[in-house]
């Protein structure tokens, strides 16, 4: 371990976008969901991922909410037109009516009739705020069932009040349709539309106590993007011309400072598990709801649906239609790999259909200096992480390596030249691996297969060390282009990485940074903590692979890495790799769609 400050950190301002964004006017719906308004009225960033991305994220809240939404919806019944509700009391459940006055939609869970009068209800899964008067309804809440009102008068139904039904507290709140209430909405409801049409999502809020319930906590990254835009905005104050190509400099370091430092409102880690199934001959079967792995009929292993992340298959592992069927269904993956280790590819749900950020992918990866300028994000951070665990965890730190290294990591951030960029990194490669064998604590018996090291090769790997390295790689490319698929890139458009059939891109684009910290440091403690061991390898020719014993032990060492917390170098919390992952594609997203104006690459300490 060294003392030694961190090197200074160089951040990259890309161009402007074209808003990708620009053309969404005419594919706007026509009606609005009042439901929308609600979320609108909520938080505007969040109405703008639902309404015009088609984001959606389950929280207990949706979940709890949707499930009573489902008991109501199989109750539907029709309403009595309006001029037979005179005289009569009566319930209707799942009315959908629709404003053409108001370019409105709404789905109601019930419609009480009562003598001329209607009134929609709304069932709310949380409890209603405190008002001067007692229970009150919240304002997203009142905008709501304002909008189903309106919906119902043009109509021709008489509505002079609706009422929200919380269940958390088995509470009716009356909500009384008066101008005022009518006025906010109809003002609420344009500015929706407004900003639907406008094509720029709106900056999350501040420090808002909305957040952590959220069920878009996890995709809108709040108080990690306002720090990005605040950084964009003083790069724009201090360099009014910073995103002009020609005149990119170097920008300042920046030093994370407590200051308006991000609440950490994404889980630190996932409760969820992959499972690997790796044997010749099993198969993967489904009762109920858990997961069964058979070698013929004898039952190995169980796991249950909800606690699995990803199903892992290396080799000839059997699925049944119900398994695939279901993981489908749950949108978890179902992963491909040889018996050596190789990726192959996926099966998997329709997944995310944010088709906008696809296209501001396919539009930024057509732009040379915009490709460029990210590469050299990814590398100089590839670079540092090479540097610090050479720093970390050699035997010996070797003083020259790491000089060398600090300057091809600051070469490779101010480099705009992907071919100069590819050099760059060759040459950080080798002298980063030169001294890997300094990592390697295990002493190799004469005459054995052990853990000597000279270089990396591939394709066959021709020693135990790059057998690890390259299963170990192949995990990482796994998770991250479950990841890309997850929050709508694709895969295998990428940005550094050349386009080529069947190479996941942009999933090794992402990787860089995170092969020394996750990949390397896994193979390095599978050998040195003796999970993998020198008999653990099979020779074929010049080919070396793991045997299963020792693929279970890197796979073992591989999943506690990810599973490790680590202090997120710029927004200072705690969070698993895993979780990195995710947090670093999101933040590539933004930089992707033009809401904030650099990428900043995952880098320890
Ligand atoms: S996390 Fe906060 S800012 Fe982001 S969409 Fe949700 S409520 Fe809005």
């Amino acid at each position: 371990m060294s003392a030694e400050p961190a090197p200074p950190r160089v951040f990259r301002a890309f161009p402007r976008p074209t808003p990708a964004r620009a053309r969404l006017r005419a594919e706007l719906p026509e009606y609005l969901p009042a439901r929308m308004l609600n979320e609108f009225v909520y938080c505007p960033r969040l109405f703008f991922y639902e309404w015009v991305e088609g984001v959606f994220a389950h929280s207990a809240d949706t979940v709890g909410g949707g499930l009573r939404h489902e008991t109501l919806d199989a109750g539907e019944s029709g309403l009595p037109a309006p001029e037979d509700t005179d005289g009569i009391v009566f319930r209707a459940r799942g009315v959908m009516l629709s404003s053409d006055r108001h370019r409105l939609i709404a789905k109601m869970d019930l419609v009480e009739v009562q003598e001329g009068s209607v009134a929609p209800i709304d069932y709310k899964y949380g409890s209603p705020r405190e008002g001067e008067d007692g229970p009150a309804a919240w304002p997203a809440d009142r905008a709501q069932l304002c909008a189903q009102a309106l919906v119902l008068r043009d109509n021709g139904y008489r509505c002079d009040e609706a009422v929200a039904y919380y269940h958390a507290t088995k509470q009716r709140v009356r909500v009384l349709i008066d101008g005022t209430l009518v006025e906010e909405t109809v003002a609420a409801l344009q500015s929706a539309r407004a900003l639907a049409e406008s094509g720029r999502i709106p900056r999350p809020l501040e420090d808002s106590p909305k957040c952590p319930r959220c069920s878009l906590v996890n995709v809108c990254l709040p108080d990690e993007t306002l720090m990005a835009l605040r950084w964009r905005d003083e790069e724009s104050a201090i360099q009014p011309t910073l995103f002009e190509p020609s005149e990119l400099q170097a920008p300042e370091p920046l030093e994370r400072t407590t200051e308006g430092e991000p609440r950490r409102l994404v889980p630190a880690r996932d409760d969820l598990r992959p499972l690997y199934v790796t044997g010749y001959g099993l198969t993967v079967s489904k009762s109920g709801g858990v997961l069964q792995v058979r070698d013929r009929k004898a039952l190995l292993q169980e796991a249950r649906l909800n606690d699995v992340s990803e199903l892992n298959l290396f080799g000839a592992v059997q699925v049944t239609a119900s398994v695939v069927e279901a993981m489908c269904q749950a949108e978890k993956p179902i992963v491909h790999f040889s018996t050596g280790g190789w990726f192959h590819g996926m099966t998997q749900g329709l997944g995310l259909r944010n088709v906008f950020l696809r296209r501001g992918q396919f539009e930024r990866a057509a732009d040379p200096v915009f490709c460029a300028q990210l590469a050299g994000a990814f590398v100089a951070s590839k670079i540092r992480n090479q540097r610090t665990m050479l720093q970390r965890n050699h035997v010996e730190p070797p003083a020259r390596a790491l000089l060398r290294l600090k300057a091809l990591a600051g070469a490779a951030a101010r480099c705009d030249d992907i071919e100069r960029l590819l050099g760059i990194e060759g040459t950080a490669a080798r002298t980063y691996f030169e001294h890997v064998p300094g990592l390697i604590k295990v002493e190799t018996q004469p005459g054995a297969m052990g853990f000597d090291f000279e270089q990396r090769n591939r394709r066959p790997p021709r020693d135990p060390v790059n057998a690890m390295l390259s299963l170990a790689y192949a995990f990482l490319v796994r998770d991250l282009t479950i990841v890309c698929h997850a929050i709508g890139f694709d895969p295998f458009m990428g940005f550094f990485h050349q386009l080529r059939f069947g190479r996941p891109a942009l999933a090794l684009d992402l990787m860089e940074e995170f092969r020394p910290l996750v990949a390397d440091s896994a193979v390095i403690t599978a050998i040195n903590t003796r999970m993998v061991t020198a008999d653990d390898f099979v020779r074929t020719g010049n080919a070396v692979g793991l045997s299963k014993k020792g693929r279970a032990g890197l796979i073992r060492a591989y999943e506690q890495r990810m599973d490790t917390l680590v202090t997120h170098p710029v927004f200072g919390y705690r969070v698993s790799y895993r979780r990195v992952l995710e947090i670093q594609a999101r933040l590539l997203a933004r930089v992707v769609s033009g809401e904030t104006g650099r990428y900043v690459g995952f880098e320890t300490r």
